[in-house]
């Protein structure tokens, strides 16, 4: 798999986000987790993807991050061209 771009803060906030995860699954594994705890769990791990998406989609001075894998944003031009098509 070959990256078109490299982006050290999107790298950055998937390791963050994995080690998050990581632990998570082991302190509720080891664990007999109250309500309230496994919720604060919850929270880290929400707080860490609301991270990601956000870089994802204007963690570049407002604009999407080039390494995502996905188009999460359409390009301009795309978006145009699919309006287009629909109203054709
Ligand atoms: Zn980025």
């Amino acid at each position: 798999m070959a990256a078109k771009t490299h982006c050290e803060a999107l790298d950055r906030i998937l390791r963050e986000a994995d080690s998050t995860f990581r632990e998570a699954r082991e302190v509720r594994r080891t664990k007999d987790l109250s309500f309230y705890e496994d919720g604060e769990l919850t929270r880290g791990e929400h707080k860490k993807i609301d991270n990601l998406v956000k870089h994802l989609l204007a963690g570049h001075e407002g604009k999407p991050c080039p390494a995502g894998d996905r188009p999460i944003v359409g390009e301009p031009k795309r978006v145009e061209l699919l309006r287009k098509k629909a109203s054709a």
